[in-house]
């Protein structure tokens, strides 16, 4: 977008109570509870450790409660720098003695890919509600494998898709929804980095897969959220240079596209050679476009309605997407109701990136099951 289109305050009037109308409401039948719960933090990775731990003093309804990690050295770092008392120091091997804490009702799952799973299913069996990072497993047996588990142990199962708790990303759902751009037509989503040597994300074993898995599911699911209705076919092709050393088990490369139910297309990349963060939806009226789409911060989103552009400014909200997103399973936990990103919504984006891996295999295109 050049700098002579204009800008402007869009959040006025009945654009406001949009945005609020769109935004996660708690579920409290009366007053909510004054306690906040405690999470378990699963992996102290770059991501647990850089985004979500010094996120938790922000929360309403939640807290930090407990570590788990195999290295001590961590454990004992992490847990001076919060004020965990060893008593909620675990390791990998006493990780099942959660269930005898009772400061411990949520645990977030920070794990590689391949991880995820045992994790998740182990918390459940703890009599824990679940919070697993995307992707939330490595194939959908194992998705199905993790809402049986919450399922039979009476417990709440969330996917780490903090996207839908970002004003802007919920904002483009709304006016979609609302017709501000007509009939969508097609939905473009690129997301992709170019990534460095030597590393889980890299090793089939841990990662269960490449870009697709770790990048490319942004992509997807922003499709399938702007949208607002589910694929009925996809069709895909990879390109992976087996020389590079990085993708000697991984696919560095996958673009696909999805038809979906009323006829709107999509058209999709996922890739780990060359960096993206953008989605467009265009309809019959106009476009609503992000880039960057689904960064930690520094949103930006455009419209063009009718030829005119125009950039959109939203307030900044009172809880980040982080924040919302840790306070959305501690709401749900304690009011009953299920969470808006749900196992469900992680296995279908798993059975779709199944059908993207099998149409690129077969050079053909695949009708997919109905959700
Ligand atoms: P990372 O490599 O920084 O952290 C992974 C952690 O797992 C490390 O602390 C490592 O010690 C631990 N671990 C335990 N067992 C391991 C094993 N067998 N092999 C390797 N590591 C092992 O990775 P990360 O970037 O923090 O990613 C962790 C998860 O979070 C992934 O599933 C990733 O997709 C997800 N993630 C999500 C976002 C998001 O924006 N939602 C961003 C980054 C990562």
């Amino acid at each position: 977008m050049s700098n002579g289109q204009s800008r402007r305050e869009i959040l006025t009037g009945s654009s406001a109570a949009l945005l609020a109308a769109t935004l996660p409401a708690c579920g409290w039948a009366q007053e909510p509870p004054k306690r906040k719960l405690g999470y378990a933090i699963v992996g102290l990775g770059s991501y647990a450790t850089n985004q979500i731990m010094p996120r938790l003093k922000d929360c309403e309804f939640a807290k930090l409660s407990a570590l788990v990690s195999g290295t001590p050295e961590k454990l004992e770092r992490y847990g001076t720098e919060y004020g965990i008392p060893k008593t909620h120091r675990y390791s990998y091997a006493n990780y099942d003695s959660i269930r005898d804490n009772p400061d411990i009702d949520l645990v977030y799952v920070v794990l590689p890919n391949a991880l995820h799973a045992e994790y998740s299913i182990r918390a459940s069996k703890a009599g824990k509600h679940v919070l697993c990072e995307k992707p939330m497993a490595v194939s959908s047996a194992e998705c199905e494998a993790m809402i049986a588990a919450a399922k039979k142990a009476g417990k709440k199962l969330m996917i780490g898709y903090r996207s839908h708790f970002e004003p802007y990303n919920r904002h483009g759902i709304e006016l979609i929804k609302n017709g501000f751009i007509g009939r969508p037509r097609l939905i473009t989503s690129e997301h992709g980095f170019t990534i460095q040597p030597n590393q889980w994300r890299l090793d089939r074993p841990l990662s269960g897969g490449g870009s697709m898995m770790d990048i490319g599911i942004y992509s997807l699911n922003a499709a399938r959220y702007l949208a607002g209705e589910e694929p009925v076919e996809v069709s895909a092709m990879e390109s992976t240079d087996r020389a590079d050393p990085r993708f000697r088990t991984v696919e560095d490369r996958i673009d696909w596209q999805m038809r979906f139910p009323s006829g709107a297309l999509a058209a999709c990349v996922s890739s780990y050679s060359s960096n993206h963060n953008a989605w467009r939806a265009t309809g019959g009226d106009g476009w609503i476009g992000m880039e960057p789409a689904t960064p930690y911060e520094g949103h930006q989103m455009w419209t063009r309605k009718r030829g005119k552009p125009e950039q959109v400014t939203l307030p900044v909200p009172a809880k980040n997407q982080f924040v919302a997103q840790l306070d959305h399973l501690a709401e749900c936990a304690m009011s009953g109701r299920e969470p808006i990103v749900a196992g469900e919504e992680g296995l279908r984006d798993m059975q779709l990136i199944e059908a993207i891996y099998r149409s690129a295999r077969e050079g053909k295109a695949i009708r997919v099951a109905k959700a």
